[in-house]
C-alpha cells in the first residue's frame, strides 16, 4: 500500500467520538428496520472495500467468539485433534455456558493478523461484525459495543447516518 493510500484510509481505524456513538444509538432506535435491512449489504461491501481486517484484527486480539459444538468438531478435525483435547488445550467456559478461547489474543491469530484456521473458523467469526444482517439493528447493545472498536461497524454507522 502506498503512503498516500495509507494517509487516505488510516482515519477509518480511528475510535469514534462518544457523541457520534450516541447519535448512532439514537438513530438505531428510531430507524425504519425494513429500509436499513435493504441498505446494509451494499454498505457492508463498501466498508470492506476500504477496510482490511489484516490491518486491524482488533476483534481477534481483544475478544473471543463462541466455539459451538459444530465449530469444535470442525476445527478439531481440521487440526487432527480429539475434540476433548482441543477443548482442554484452547477453550474455557464463560459465565453463559459457552466455550470461548482461554487466551486473548485468540490462539489462532498469527503475527501477520491472519487466522490460521480461517476456512474452518467459528461461525461467530464468519458473521462478525454483523454489518450485513438484522442482528445489526436487533441487538443494539452488541452493535454499539462493536462500533467502539470495529472500523467496519463505524463506517457503516457513518454511512447510515449520512443517508
Ligand atoms: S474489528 Fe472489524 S475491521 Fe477489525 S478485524 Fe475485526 S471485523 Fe475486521
Ligand atoms: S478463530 Fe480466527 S477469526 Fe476467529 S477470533 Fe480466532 S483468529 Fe480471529
Amino acid at each position: 500500500m502506498s503512503s498516500i493510500m495509507q494517509a487516505n484510509t488510516e482515519h477509518l481505524y480511528d475510535t469514534p467520538a462518544p457523541e457520534q456513538l450516541k447519535k448512532f444509538q439514537n438513530f438505531l432506535k428510531r430507524v425504519d428496520k425494513r429500509v436499513i435491512l435493504k441498505q446494509l449489504p451494499d454498505l457492508h461491501e463498501a466498508a470492506f472495500e476500504k477496510i482490511d481486517c489484516l490491518d486491524c484484527a482488533r476483534c481477534c486480539k481483544s475478544y473471543s467468539p463462541r466455539f459451538k459444538m459444530p465449530d469444535i468438531k470442525r476445527i478439531s478435525k481440521y487440526m487432527g485433534m480429539k475434540e476433548t483435547a482441543f477443548i482442554d488445550m484452547y477453550l474455557s467456559m464463560d459465565e453463559e455456558g459457552d466455550y470461548v478461547s482461554k487466551t486473548r489474543p485468540c490462539p489462532f491469530l498469527g503475527n501477520d493478523n491472519a487466522c490460521s484456521i480461517y476456512d474452518h473458523r467459528p461461525t461467530d467469526c464468519q458473521r462478525f461484525p454483523y454489518t450485513d444482517e438484522d442482528v445489526f439493528f436487533k441487538r443494539i447493545p452488541i452493535t454499539m459495543k462493536n462500533a467502539e472498536f470495529c472500523p467496519a461497524v463505524h463506517d457503516v454507522m457513518n454511512a447510515l447516518i449520512a443517508k
